[in-house]
């Protein structure tokens, strides 16, 4: 017999190692396999068996496997071949996609440690409920409830949101709902099963303990279903297809379709969504259509319910919904032919830190490319590189250009900072414009919207006297400055401090607040309109769960008119009360030194522009600045997305950014400005010697320290006619090199493929 041999994925920064099988474990190992083997000394590991073969691997000694740790495997083929590119694409190692892949209870570690053994993972058992038998149709049923309604009307609730949970199709033929997705108390159960209206039972965890079925979804317009048959018809033959819908045309409409057919056949599909603050009314949405069924995956998930939804989808044939960000597309869900990228264009879907640096939808498209799903991206406002490789046929494109009903794009006003402040008419920055518009609102007891994206009460402050600025002792940034407890802080690091009166520095003058912030704007629309009700959502607010949801909930319910945010606010609010929408100041989403300032300019202020008039035709959106001719700015009044898309990717051409280029940065860190200042000057000289000219000088980053430590950055950018993976050969290389050399070895370094 020839030997066998497993390449392991172990949880090191390390390329795959090689180990020997042993006869006795030949027949039960597969691909996924965790097993255990030794490492080092007297050391055992644990990790993932990527491929098994026949080749004699080049070292002297070879060890052997130590025992199989789990009869289940970890990993499909499909996540290990995924694995294997996402760690050659992304320039990290298998053991990081593996590390970020797994929930925490099945991290494979150093150590043969306990956790990882099969016995803390036998899924516990699951209570569930049912419809007694003695209810066996609709009759009975209305003949129970009746019987309740008049006295016990806790009851007569439960027992509605039971039927509910198990859904009309299944009611009286054994269908079941988990006891944990009804949300009453122990007394009012069992007072439903002593009054024998209810039976209760326990199984195993299983897969498919609750098939998603569509259970609601709203019948489509005629446009919008002939976009979903060219949706239909394009991921049949592309694969990945760019869905171009304005704000409130229904696109989410569509997906929820779309997902219900792939569950009927029994496949499964993955619903990304960005990291918002907000998305408990999208969630609710799915949850309406899909009840149950419906698994959510988040990052504030506890680990143990990570490993059970892990396990659950693992065992599973198909016909599974998860909705979740970016790390759920490391779920293994099996028979999945559909994935479905919300507001593809939002940079959340890039894992910037730790590694893997991943954008979560360029492996979707990866996936739809070598796994065999369809993917489909969404947006009103496509990134530059999806909508160009829509343009340039690698994806299919449908574009659904009205928005649902009577809702019309509202009317958008540009107003002009400066003359409004020469002409008298600015109070409390808002031009007079604006502030007709909220007047009209309030008049009408409609809502409105305010966007400022800054936090706090004033960026800076500044002494009058000698310029002073108060900056972060930690960090290369002037402070926040908050009115409330006159404080100052950074919001890099967190470190706050009170605001000294007098100036520290020339003893003289008072200390200003300069520029302004949500605070301050909070504070001065109060003053502006004494009869209005004024909240704010912004970082401060969300740090708490519960003020963000009462915040929500209150602007929802009609109890505050005008709600001042900052990016937060951007997306995902589907309000149908609010009629204006007021940019506070442009400028500043302009001025970002960054080539994607433009395009995230324009996309910013179409989704703030897309929060007004959702339900009828009378929005109004104000966007106050003081470059009142920039294009970016008129072409995201007018909606132009073409005329914005026809510019940038221009520039982008000009000037060989992406989508022309591919872009890979590495960042040097070290808490000596000096010797990461020297490090980096050598390591790009080294890699321009390597690769050319398409390396950058180093350069510090806008914010080139944080936290006490001093940031350096080089980037390097391929070009069309290059080969990728030969000049990620040759960083690769030179970063070694350079980790390898004493004077350098503490600077940490990191790389970004496709840094956003
Ligand atoms: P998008 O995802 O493109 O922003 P949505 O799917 O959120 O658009 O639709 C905007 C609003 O219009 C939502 O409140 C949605 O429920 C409603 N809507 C869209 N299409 C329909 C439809 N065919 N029938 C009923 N309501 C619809
Ligand atoms: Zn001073
Ligand atoms: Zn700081």
């Amino acid at each position: 017999m020839e030997t066998l041999y497993a390449d392991v994925i172990l949880p090191l920064a390390l390329a795959p190692l090689s180990f020997e099988v042993g006869p006795e474990l030949s027949t039960t190992i597969v691909v996924g396999s965790g097993v255990s083997v030794p490492l080092g000394e007297n050391k055992l590991y644990t990790g993932i068996v990527c491929r098994l073969h026949h080749n004699r691997p080049p070292y002297k000694r070879i060890r052997t496997i130590t025992a199989i740790v789990r009869s289940e495997p970890l990993a499909s083929i499909g996540q290990i071949a995924l694995w294997e590119w996402m760690a050659r694409y992304y320039m990290c190692t298998e053991g990081e996609i593996m590390r970020a892949a797994l929930p925490s209870l099945l991290k494979p570690s150093a150590a043969n440690d306990e956790l990882f053994a099969e016995r803390v993972f036998t899924l516990g058992k699951e209570q569930m409920l049912r419809l007694s038998s003695k209810i066996e149709d609709e009759g009975s049923l209305h003949t129970a409830l009746e019987a309740l309604l008049p006295r016990r009307k806790a009851q007569y609730r439960t027992m509605i949101q039971i039927v509910e949970a198990i859904g009309t199709d299944r009611l009286f033929d054994g269908g079941a709902t988990p006891r944990s997705a009804v949300n009453a108390s122990s007394v009012l159960i069992n007072k439903l099963l002593e009054d024998g209206l209810i039976e209760r039972f326990e199984r195993e965890y299983s897969p498919l303990y609750d098939i998603a079925a569509l259970r609601r979804a709203a019948t489509l317009t005629p446009l919008q279903s002939e976009a979903l048959a060219k949706v239909r018809e394009s991921l049949s033959r592309n694969r990945t297809t760019l869905l171009h819908g304005i704000t409130a045309s229904g696109k989410t409409e569509l997906y929820i379709h779309l997902a219900a057919e792939i569950l009927s056949q029994g496949g499964s599909v993955l619903y990304l969504i960005p990291e918002l603050a907000i998305t408990e009314q999208l969630i609710e949405r799915l949850r309406s259509a899909f009840g149950n069924g419906l698994s959510i995956y988040h990052s504030k998930m506890t680990p143990r319910a990570r490993t059970e939804m892990y396990i659950k989808l693992s065992r599973s044939e198909g016909g599974e919904i998860v909705v979740g960000t970016r790390s759920a597309i490391l779920l293994p869900l099996n028979n999945l032919r559909l994935i479905i990228v919300d507001e593809e264009h939002d940079r959340s879907f890039k894992q910037e830190d730790p590694a893997p640096r991943f954008s979560a939808r360029d492996v979707a498209v990866w996936m739809a490319h070598n796994l065999g799903c369809a993917t489909l991206l969404g947006s009103a406002t496509p990134s530059l590189e999806s909508f160009y490789n829509a343009y340039t046929g690698r994806y299919g494109y449908v574009w659904l250009g009205e928005r649902y009903g009577e809702a019309r794009l509202p009317q958008v006003v540009i107003s002009d900072t400066i003359k409004s402040a020469k002409r008298g008419e600015r109070k409390g920055h808002i031009n007079k414009e604006l502030a007709d518009a909220i007047r009209t609102a309030l008049a009408d007891h409609r809502q409105v919207i305010l966007f400022q994206n800054r936090r706090g009460f004033a960026p800076y402050v500044e002494c009058p006297s000698c310029g002073w600025t108060p900056r972060c002792p930690h960090c290369g940034v002037t402070l926040t400055y908050y009115k409330k407890g006159n404080r100052l802080r950074c919001n890099l690091c967190g470190h706050a401090e009170d605001s000294p009166h007098r100036c520290p520095a020339c003893h003289e003058g008072e200390l200003l607040p300069q520029g302004f912030g949500t605070e301050k704007i909070e504070e001065s629309v109060a003053e502006l309109f004494p009869e209005a009700r004024v909240a704010r959502l912004d970082g401060d607010i969300a740090s708490s769960a519960t003020r963000l949801r009462a915040t929500i909930h209150q602007f929802e319910s009609g109890e505050t008119d005008i709600l001042v945010g900052t990016q937060m606010i951007t997306k995902g609010f589907d309000f149908s009360g609010v009629a204006v929408v007021g940019v506070l100041n442009a400028d500043n989403l302009l001025s970002r030194p960054d080539f994607r300032a433009e395009e995230r300019t324009f996309q910013t202020l179409v989704q703030i522009t897309g929060r007004a008039g959702r339900a009828d035709s009378n929005g109004v959106t104000v966007i106050q600045t003081s470059q009142p001719e920039s294009y970016t700015i008129i072409q995201a009044a007018k909606s132009d997305y073409l005329s914005m898309a026809k510019c940038q990717l221009r520039d982008r051409e000009a000037f060989g950014y992406p989508p022309f280029t591919r872009l890979i940065s590495l960042t040097l860190r070290d808490g000596s400005a000096e010797l990461v200042y020297r490090g980096a000057r050598e390591l790009a000289a080294r890699l321009r010697e390597l690769i050319g000219s398409g390396v950058t000088d180093a350069h510090a980053p806008a914010v080139s320290h944080v936290a006490d430590t001093y940031i350096m950055q080089i980037m390097v950018r391929i070009e069309r006619s290059d080969s990728p993976s030969d000049i990620k050969g040759l960083i690769r290389s030179a970063v070694g090199e350079f980790g390898r050399n004493k004077l350098y070895r503490r600077i940490s370094v990191t790389i970004n493929v496709d840094p956003q």
